[in-house]
């Protein structure tokens, strides 16, 4: 039983800034079944598992000598046998539209980056799921830096205590979408387990309904994610309307077609009323033309969609332009006209490169372009609510 804790990853420095040589049990990553069966090999009731949980969660107090209701024993037997990991900001900055990216450092000295966005309407933080990602969408810097590593579930989540803790959230409602750095589908079991962690009861008990996943389409892992019972809400990276297309911008589409990922949404449970997001980077000359939105229509014939149209957030070394307003809005006018729910994604944060496809720790600034505005056509910050 203790073996089995005291694999948990060595932490150098344990919670409440002690530095110890022993291997310490991390409780960031322990869902509350793991946590009770942890107090109890501490010689501990295990109802006191709810207790710790709800200090760590609900009041992101991670210093033991703190929690006030635990014997002094246990507190002790914590202090001696457990940590609870806590990335450290190393930047936070602040854009001019309320929008804040934080740069988070991780144990291995690995960055990610996790992302604020007030009111839109709800509080919704940003979180991302790897370092980097495998998949190499031409216009994304993310997927420039190629896979650095998984996040554990201690790590997904604990950007969203880190987030809710330093903006005062802890105990307000707020929404997360999995649209930062990474493919939550390509790490799959860690994401569930932290959406798992953040619906606890004891914890921040987040509603499935408030988190937006959002993939390039990985079939195999969506058919999965259709049998789990916390379900979040599904956006799909659909990006053109022809295979072709497709597959010369967004690589997973040689292994997984557009068709293929269609057929998964066609499949996909959805609840009463729910729609499953389709997200378009708008590239010049690429996938913006109305013949590329009259081939849209029918593509997404049949599904349950809404579609959000992502004018693409230039940088330096993504070889793509951000059409002209007036090609956006003709393209959203064509959806909206064969009556498709579409919007159009107002990019949030970009003076401080915490747009989508912005997120790269290593990467050069990018120059702000204007916002589209589009007649008739809802705006949507850069992040959707659940
Ligand atoms: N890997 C997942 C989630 C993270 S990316 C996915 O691809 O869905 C979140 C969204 O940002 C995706 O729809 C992605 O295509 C979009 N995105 C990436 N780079 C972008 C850019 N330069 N401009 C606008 N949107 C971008
Ligand atoms: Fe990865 Fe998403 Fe970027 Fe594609 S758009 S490279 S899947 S993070």
């Amino acid at each position: 039983m203790r073996d089995r804790f005291a694999n948990q990853p060595t932490f150098a420095k344990g919670s409440g800034g002690r530095y110890t040589d022993r291997v310490l049990a991390d409780l960031a990553g322990m869902e509350l079944g793991d946590l009770e069966t942890f107090v109890e090999s501490l010689g501990h009731k295990r109802f006191h598992a709810k207790q710790i949980y709800r200090w760590i969660w609900r009041r992101g107090v991670i210093d033991f000598a703190q929690m006030s209701d635990l014997s002094q024993g246990l507190r002790t037997a914590l202090i001696d046998k457990a940590t609870v990991s806590l990335p450290t900001i190393t930047k936070r900055d602040v854009s001019q539209d309320g929008t804040q990216k934080f740069v988070l450092q991780l144990a291995d000295g690995k960055q990610i980056e996790a992302v604020f966005i007030p009111d839109t309407p709800a509080q919704t933080f940003c979180v991302s799921t790897q370092v980097g990602c495998a998949m190499g969408c031409a216009f994304c810097l993310t997927g420039k830096m190629g896979l650095v590593r998984n996040l554990s579930a201690a790590e997904i989540t604990a950007q969203v205590r880190l987030l809710a803790q330093s903006l005062d959230l802890l105990d307000k409602s707020f929404n997360i979408v999995l649209m930062g750095m990474g493919e939550p589908l390509h790490n799959y079991d860690a994401t569930m387990k932290a959406l798992r962690m953040l619906n606890e009861k004891e914890g921040l008990a987040l509603h499935p309904k408030r988190v937006t996943l959002s993939t390039v389409g990985l079939v195999p892992m969506m058919d999965k994610l259709a049998g789990e019972e916390l379900m979040p809400n599904l956006a799909v990276s659909l990006h053109a309307a022809t295979e072709e297309t497709r597959a010369a911008i967004v690589p997973s589409n040689k292994k997984y077609s557009m068709q293929d990922v269609i057929d998964a949404c066609k499949r996909f449970p959805l609840a009463k009323r729910r729609r499953i997001m389709f997200e378009y980077v708008m590239l010049a000359g690429v996938n913006d033309s109305p013949q590329d939105a009259r081939k849209l229509v029918k593509v997404l014939t049949g599904v349950k969609a809404k579609v959000n149209l992502l004018p693409l957030n230039a940088a330096p070394g993504i070889p793509f332009e951000r059409p002209s307003d007036e090609v956006i809005n003709t393209f959203a006018k064509i959806l909206a006209d064969k009556g498709l729910n579409v919007s159009v994604r107002k990019s949030r944060g970009r003076d401080i490169r915490a747009a989508c496809g912005q997120l790269i720790v290593e990467g050069q600034g990018s120059k702000g372009a204007r916002g589209a505005t589009v007649p008739g056509v809802p705006e949507v910050p850069e992040v959707p609510s659940a």
